[in-house]
């Protein structure tokens, strides 16, 4: 029987872990772990996240702080207070939210980020980290999907694991953390040939494209593990994920779905790199 990853559940869990663990930090050093988030612009979808982001800090009991920039704010503005953030005592960690506007380079901001406050986890030193084995803070994303994995008791060591997908927030880091836990990890992209077949040999498949309900069951290994990323509003105004549940759950030892697999898992990690960053500074 297909076992449905309940996200919603486990990230509350986590938050309110997060939350008891903020008090006992903050009751003990005197240290809120503040996390301070910089948005460029009005795009609509990441004025949502950015909400989202200050009512989760406000439920751990963290300082949160906002910085809306207007979308043409200049690269040289925005560097300045990335520098002042990062002087910033009562900030431990630092989120740019993405997509930036156009004419901003946006590796230049990222790398101007202290790698200690790097909660995203984009800056190259932790990329740099993370595949040689250190991590310090891995994207909130992967680490989500590592936490949901790990709760449905399936080990990972020598599993053929198959990542669809190769972006460097979700992908890519996604590869190194399987790979780090001993599974056999194939990336595919646009380019893979016979996707399908590939697919198949996965005992653990994660769909990370971005095209509604592109993993049809015939690319399943019955009794896989099925971990959907996508996040795709179709014309009817619902969300589906990469993965057509209804055909695909069935043959699944267990699955996400969209909305309430993946998706709340990133805010919860977002919330633990937060906290990590505040006990870097002990
Ligand atoms: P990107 O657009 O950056 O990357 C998509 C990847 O999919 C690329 O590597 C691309 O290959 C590959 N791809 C595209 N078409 C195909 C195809 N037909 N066959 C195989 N591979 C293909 O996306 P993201 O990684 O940023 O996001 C992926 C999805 O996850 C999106 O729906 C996004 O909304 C969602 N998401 C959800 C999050 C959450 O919190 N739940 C967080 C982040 C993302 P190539 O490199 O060759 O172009």
């Amino acid at each position: 029987m297909s076992i449905i990853i309940d996200g919603n559940k486990i990230a509350q869990d986590i938050r309110q872990a997060v939350r008891e663990e903020t008090l006992v930090l903050t009751r003990r050093t005197g240290v809120v772990p503040g996390l301070a988030v910089v948005l460029a612009g009005d795009d609509p979808a990441s004025k949502v996240y950015v909400r989202r982001k200050a009512k989760a800090c406000e439920e751990a009991g963290f300082l949160s702080r906002e910085y809306k920039l207007p979308a043409d704010v200049g690269e040289a503005e925005l560097l300045d207070l990335i520098r002042d953030l990062n002087n910033d005592r009562q900030i431990h960690g630092i989120l740019v939210q993405l997509p930036l506007p156009k004419h901003i380079v946006t590796d230049k901001i990222i790398a101007a980020i202290d790698p200690h406050k790097d909660v995203d986890g984009f800056h190259p030193a932790n990329v740099g980290r993370l595949v040689t084995g250190s991590p310090l803070f891995v994207p909130c994303t992967p680490r989500g999907i590592m936490e949901l994995i790990a709760r449905t008791g399936i080990g990972l060591s020598g599993k053929d694991a198959v990542v669809i997908g190769r972006s460097n927030i979700v992908g890519k880091p996604m590869s190194f953390l399987l790979l780090a836990q001993n599974a056999t990890v194939t990336m595919c992209h646009s380019k893979t040939k016979d996707l399908p077949a590939v697919a198949r040999r996965a005992d653990v498949l994660i769909a990370a494209v971005g095209k509604p309900r592109m993993i049809t069951a015939d690319m399943v290994k019955e009794g896989a593990v099925v971990i959907d990323v996508g996040v795709n509003r179709l014309e009817s105004g619902k969300l589906a994920g990469d993965v057509a549940f209804d055909e695909v759950a069935p043959k699944t030892s267990a699955i996400t779905p969209v909305p309430g697999g993946v998706g709340p898992m990133t805010i919860a990690m977002l919330m633990k790199n937060t906290l990590d960053a505040a006990r870097l500074h002990f």
